[in-house]
């Protein structure tokens, strides 16, 4: 299976695992653990036996609690939802329900990695539009990539692995250029509440056909709980129940219990840590770096100062510090991502090798 070929994240893990105290800017998950009440909750419903399936389209409490917010942002839409195996989970349903095999599916480069693989796996044609060098969407570029087999458009703001936050214009204007060519507008929105600058801006303020994806992974730390969702139009939402049901069944019953408890925890604080985090190592890196503004999610993605990406990665695991190699992300291979969801102390023993590394040459 070449086309699920994944040796560039395994070379720098093998790499990675000789090194006995490595500087680790490489994780795509929060540095804090999954809130007390959360976990609580979660110890409650095994304890006391809520470990059955649950409703295929989720636990009732908690997708109530989610429809309810999002008819709150969206009043009158008639949107729909459904609780899934992550965001992930959503990903795979919405691909599988809207994508024929020669279908084409239009998806920005960097990207985040599952994407190509998950348009492969429905048999779909994956159409790149570069973003390079600022990371913003160029509306020309996407309506030139549309074609008559455009079935969908694959966005995610804030961005893995850019951290890039699309502005309002963009994300109107690409919400009203979906609608314009009928083509289906998927918005990963699964890094909302990692936008620093603004609060996020979704597409389905403008598009009321768009399907949002979102999840509870990064939100409340609990990557390994499987939780998300996805909401949308009635008829989509159907859809993906309905394959939902014949493929993830549901997402684990005592983790909705727990992620229905951290809808009520106030994450600003862990946002605001973040938010300062990114300041530091902009401010620390700018100087040596070609880099563009991170917005949101924890990720930066700067050029690499020589060599291609993944020669400056090795070297910089050489020297004990752990980055991906933009190639992971892109078909490029000039940048690299670093993650700052990492202690402050990290984060400036990172940025002290990034800036030798840059100087040595
Ligand atoms: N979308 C993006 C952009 C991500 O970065 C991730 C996690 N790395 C996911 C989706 C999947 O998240 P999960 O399945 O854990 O909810």
């Amino acid at each position: 299976m070449g086309t699920f070929d994944s040796s560039g994240i395994r070379k720098v893990f093998d790499l990675a695992a000789k090194l006995q105290n490595p500087v680790n800017l490489s994780i795509g998950q929060p540095d804090f653990d999954v809130p007390d009440k959360a976990r609580q909750a979660a110890i409650r419903a095994i304890e006391s036996s809520k470990n059955a399936y649950t409703p295929t389209q989720g636990l009732g409490t908690l997708r109530e609690r989610l429809l309810a917010q999002v008819q709150a942002e969206y009043p009158d839409s008639g949107r729909q939802l459904v609780v899934t195996s992550g965001t992930s989970g959503a990903l795979v349903l919405v691909l599988m329900s809207l994508v024929n095999p020669g279908d084409e599916v239009i998806v920005f480069d960097p990207y985040f990695v599952m994407y190509p693989a998950l348009v492969s796996l429905v048999g779909g044609k994956m159409v790149l539009v570069d973003t390079y060098p600022n990371f913003r969407i160029d509306l020309d570029r996407v309506r030139q990539a549309i074609t008559p087999r455009t079935k969908a458009i694959l966005f995610n703001s804030p961005a893995n692995p850019t951290g890039a936050v699309a502005s309002e214009a963009e994300v109107r204007g690409l919400a009203e250029l979906a609608k314009e060519h009928d083509v289906a507008l998927v918005s990963d929105e699964i890094y909302r509440l990692f936008s620093y600058d603004a609060p996020l801006v979704s597409p389905a303020r403008y598009n009321p056909d768009a399907i949002v994806i979102d999840g509870f992974s990064k939100t409340y730390g609990m990557t390994g709980w499987r939780v998300g969702f996805a909401h949308g139009p009635a008829a989509v939402i159907q859809e993906l129940i309905k394959l939902q049901q014949y493929t993830f069944v549901c997402a684990p019953q005592p983790m909705q219990w727990g992620a229905f408890e951290a809808l009520d925890v106030d994450m600003s604080g862990y946002v605001a840590a973040y938010a300062k985090k990114r300041d530091f190592l902009y401010q620390a890196l700018r100087d040596d770096f070609d880099l563009a503004p991170s917005g949101g999610a924890f990720y930066m993605f700067p050029r690499a100062p020589w060599g291609t990406g993944t020669e400056f990665v090795h070297e910089a695991i050489e020297n004990e510090l752990l980055i991906i190699p933009g190639n992971v992300f892109s078909r490029a291979d000039t940048h690299f991502r670093l993650s700052y969801a990492a202690s402050d102390e990290t984060l400036e023993r990172g940025a002290e090798i990034l800036r030798r590394l840059a100087r040595a040459r």
